[in-house]
């Protein structure tokens, strides 16, 4: 399954073995090595974009009809291997089969969304300046562009890209993270098996800092779709050597609000799924709770509780777990590092701390869920993104606190209300300064609406038909006629 895949690129819809070094990749419920990639050279980057761009003009010419009808093949293809490609997901990534399953359906349905969008591409008709003009305003496809995503949902955060660029009319190489490769190469398999002319989608594999780098820079790329940190992203933006379109979907710090009106038990039970779910890999993820002071305890006494419900296991053997492994080392340590901090300026440990206990979890990069209570805005676990499953949590004793509490951060992607009265929830979610206000439920990234940070979370939009918006250019064609009765 992975080691067919295994040091492949896809380029011009064919499959080379890389000629570049190979990297390993590692199952981090495991540490086994479960396969390798290359590192795409110079050569391959360049023909991987050349096969883009040759395959451009044919694919924006085709009737749109063609490409939705294409798109919903793709979608198809991908919902029938659901069980394989969840697997390849779970292995590279961590989390629980039954997760990474319902992941890759979310990926055929985005086909599906965007096939049907593609048939809708209106332009307008402006009213002209003077009686003897008027203007079409066109939508044009942008031509190719370059996808580099990261590792915490590997196959939705391509699907998004790649689906809104096909609808348009783009072209597309995408880079996925090193942690998670073969997702995106599985899905590059389901592009050839739909029978998407070659060149439309070519992977190409390798370090972000190189290849990324280099379709950041490639003259041939007229587009950059970024996921990815906020520090990458403002890098990539600093760094385009040419003049290019970008939409960077960054990183973020979210809060969540629960005033004294709130269902309890149902704002409990969100916080702890947005706040554990993928183990807090989600940029998304609820970071910091602010909790009216006459229900705080009675919340912390909740949240204990259901964190302490949520099961733990290798994602392949336990596929039903809540929670399967981090990623990699690296977001296990922030989350250390982030415990560590808090604790050591006078948080109250709730639950969790520390790994679970067992031979399961011996190899793997787990932790157990932990929440940490008496946060103030020093600690990093209120202030910075952890990118995994701590969640730090406040009282406040007036709406106005909570929403400047909620406000200072220089992050702008998602926040979240609970609150039944209406004119708290006009309150908070006009002055929420962030592009998603997620209201007494937690899912503030929905497919028939636009996504989107703002401030050092990004700019651009991804869902909805905005996040189609970023695949066109306008085109004003104005039309001056002459007056019949004059002919
Ligand atoms: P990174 O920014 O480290 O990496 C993202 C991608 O960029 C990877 O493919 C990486 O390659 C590549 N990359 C790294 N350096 C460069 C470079 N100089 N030029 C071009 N590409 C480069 O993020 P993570 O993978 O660590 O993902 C976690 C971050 O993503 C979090 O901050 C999270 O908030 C954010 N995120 C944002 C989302 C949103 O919608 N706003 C959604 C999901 C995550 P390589 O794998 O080789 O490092």
């Amino acid at each position: 399954m992975i080691s067919e895949l295994s040091g492949k690129l896809f380029i011009g819809g064919r499959w080379t073995a890389g000629a570049g070094a190979r990297i390993a990749v590692k199952n981090p419920a495991t540490d086994e090595v479960i396969g390798e990639i290359a590192a795409s050279t110079a050569d391959e980057i360049n023909q991987a974009v050349a096969a883009a761009r040759q395959a451009f003009r044919g694919w924006a010419d085709l009737p749109a009809k063609a490409r939705s009808a294409a798109l919903h093949r793709l979608g198809d293809a991908i919902a029938a291997d659901a069980d394989r490609m969840a697997r390849i997901m779970t292995m590279e990534q961590g989390k629980p089969l039954n997760e990474a399953r319902g992941e890759i359906l979310k990926l055929a349905e985005a086909c599906h969304f965007y096939a049907e969008e593609a048939v809708r591409v209106h332009g307008e008709i402006v009213p002209g300046d003077t009686t003897d003009h008027h203007s079409l305003v066109l939508r044009e496809p942008i031509g190719v562009v370059g996808a580099i995503t990261p590792w915490n949902y590997p196959a939705e955060l391509v699907g998004w890209k790649l689906c809104a660029s096909l609808a348009a009319g783009c072209t597309i190489v995408i880079k996925p993270a090193d942690l998670t490769p073969f997702t995106a190469l599985a899905i590059a398999e389901k592009v050839e098996e739909a029978k998407i002319p070659a060149g439309v989608v070519n992977v190409v594999t390798g370090p972000g800092s190189v290849v990324g780098q280099a379709l950041v820079e490639h003259p041939g790329v007229d587009k950059i779709a970024f996921t990815g940190s906020s520090a990458v992203g403002l890098r990539i933006q600093q760094s385009a050597t040419t003049v290019k379109r970008m939409s960077l979907e960054l990183g973020g710090n979210c809060p969540m609000i629960v005033t004294e009106t709130a269902d309890l038990d149902a704002a409990v039970k969100g916080a702890v799924r947005r706040s554990f779910r993928n183990m807090g890999q989600i940029c998304i993820a609820i970071n910091r709770v602010y909790v009216a002071r006459p229900i705080y305890e009675a919340f912390l006494a909740k949240v204990k509780v259901a964190a302490e419900k949520l099961t733990i296991g290798n994602g392949i053997d336990r596929p039903d777990a809540d929670l399967g492994a981090m990623a990699s080392a690296d977001p296990l340590a922030k989350t250390k590092e982030h415990l560590a901090d808090a604790l050591a300026k006078g948080a109250r440990l709730v639950t969790g701390g520390a790994a679970p206990e067992g031979e399961e979890f011996a190899h793997g990069h787990f932790f157990r869920p932990t929440v940490v209570a008496d946060c103030t805005h020093a600690m990093k676990v209120m202030s910075e993104e952890t990118f995994g499953p701590l969640l730090g949590i406040a009282p406040y004793d007036g709406l106005d606190e909570a929403i400047a509490h909620a406000n200072d951060t220089p992050y702008g992607l998602a926040s979240y209300v609970y609150a039944k009265d209406m004119d708290e929830v006009r309150y908070l979610s006009t002055r929420l300064d962030y592009g998603n206000v997620a209201v007494n439920n937690v899912d503030a990234g929905v497919m028939n609406a636009p996504y989107g940070g703002r401030k050092q979370s990004g700019v651009g939009y991804e869902h909805g038909r905005e996040g189609m918006l970023e695949y066109f250019n306008f085109k004003h064609v104005r039309i001056r006629h002459d007056d019949p009765k004059g002919r």
